[in-house]
């Protein structure tokens, strides 16, 4: 096997945290495994899968509504993981953290409860061409129930950005730009500061697609200055079906309910309802207790390991990541764009991304191939789809290796 070279050695050949996480340490296939799908979904470190157990085991019940201890202990475990949500992404308050199934739930409920009222005919709603269809399909959604335009922002062949175009279609017109931090497909990440600023300028508020964004930097949303932010708990080392919206508070008082149930109400007659306080309006119905107590517990991990050190690990690992494919012969690298995060996408010769994929499982190494739910990112590079490696914390410079040789026996097979 390839090694490592040296000057990488004590960087990035080992991943300090590898060994907090339970899966990593398998084979699949008769190897090691590798696994390279993080931008997909990332694993759970052990104290994430502890938090949830314990309280299976042992605080399981409904929350806000009991008076026994066992829904106490639940409700101040749930909404002690709201706190730590808050203070994680830096919001100014906790009635800002509204608590979803994932980013898709978060931006559907901005979509149908923010824009929806207040859009009709002759207005736009601004995204570009490198979302995640969870970026695209719900303003297509409310163009057609209003008659509102959708506009896209076109991107260059590195897979950036075109600012100058984006600020074009900037106008009065415009009544919201949803826009993500990092692209899922090809690791673009984009200079948000910079374009909310323009947009406010404008009166115009910003969504973020943090999907992404979460678990690969620290985000501070009062310093972005976006009005939204919508994540998801399992790219983040947290269990599937959680997420979060942040938002502004003066922006979630004006919005309706998104959906009616229990929990979101204060008092209930045949006559008419009164909505909860926030953010709880937001909040039909039993959440998934379990899976936010285990996002809170993924927050406690991240912030030990340090968002900074979580970065400088996985920009020293994509650069060598990027420097190793590019020697391989008959790799194309798709988003080659200036500044990136954690995400390669490739096409090696002419191997079909499926196959490739497969060729790779039999090794033991995991990675991701097809669209990437963003069908206009490979429409643009005329594509099907690619092959894409994503990295996180529990990734090392053996993992890329591995991934390399693998490339390289596939191309044997193909030759
Ligand atoms: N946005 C981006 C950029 C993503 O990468 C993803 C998932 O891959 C999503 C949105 C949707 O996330 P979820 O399926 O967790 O709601």
């Amino acid at each position: 096997m390839t090694q490592p070279q040296q000057d990488l050695q004590d960087t990035i050949a080992v991943s300090d945290y590898r060994q907090d996480f339970p899966l990593l340490q398998q084979e699949v296939n008769g190897h090691p495994l590798v696994y390279l799908d993080s931008a997909a979904s990332a694993q759970q470190p052990a104290s994430v899968m502890d938090a949830v157990a314990q309280y299976e085991r042992t605080d399981h019940a409904n929350v806000h509504r009991g008076v026994h201890s066992l829904s106490h202990r639940a409700t101040d475990a749930y909404e002690q993981a709201r706190d730590k949500l808050r203070a994680f992404i830096n919001a100014e308050s906790r009635s800002e953290i509204v608590l979803t199934s994932g980013t898709t739930e978060s931006i559907n409920l901005v979509a149908q409860s923010y824009c929806r009222p207040r859009i009709g005919s002759g207005d736009r709603i601004l995204i570009t061409h490198l979302e995640h269809h969870s970026n695209i399909v719900p303003w297509q959604l409310v163009c057609e129930q209003t008659g509102a335009e959708l506009l896209v922002a076109p991107m260059d062949s590195r897979g950036q950005l075109v600012l100058e175009k984006l600020y074009e279609l900037m106008t009065d017109k415009v009544k919201i730009l949803a826009i993500g931090h990092v692209s899922n497909a090809l690791g673009t990440i984009h200079p948000l500061r910079e374009i909310i600023a323009r947009a406010h300028a404008l009166g115009i508020p910003v969504l973020v697609d943090g999907a992404q964004g979460v678990p690969h930097m620290a985000i501070d949303v009062q310093d972005l200055d976006c009005d939204f932010y919508a994540f998801s708990g399992h790219k983040m080392f947290g269990p599937t079906g959680t997420g979060v919206l942040y938002a502004r508070e003066c922006l979630l008082e004006t919005m309706p309910p998104y959906q009616g149930g229990g929990d979101m109400i204060l008092e209930v007659s045949f006559e008419g309802t009164t909505y909860n306080d926030l953010p709880y309006k937001f909040e039909a119905g039993t959440p998934n207790i379990a899976g936010v107590i285990g996002m809170g517990a993924a927050v406690d991990y991240l912030q030990s390991v340090g968002l900074a050190n979580i970065a400088e690990h996985e920009q020293q690992l994509l650069d060598y990541m990027t420097r190793r494919l590019t020697e391989i012969d008959g790799i194309r690298l798709i988003g080659t764009a200036a500044n990136k995060a954690s995400i390669q996408s490739f096409m090696l010769d002419d191997i079909h991304s499926h196959d490739l994929g497969t060729i790779l499982d039999h090794q033991g190494v995991a990675i991701r191939t097809g669209h990437h739910c963003a069908m206009p990112v490979m429409d643009y590079f005329g594509i099907p789809g690619t092959a894409r490696a994503s990295l996180a914390l529990y990734n090392n410079a053996d993992d890329v290796d591995r991934l390399v040789d693998a490339l390289e026996q596939a191309k044997k097979l193909f030759a």
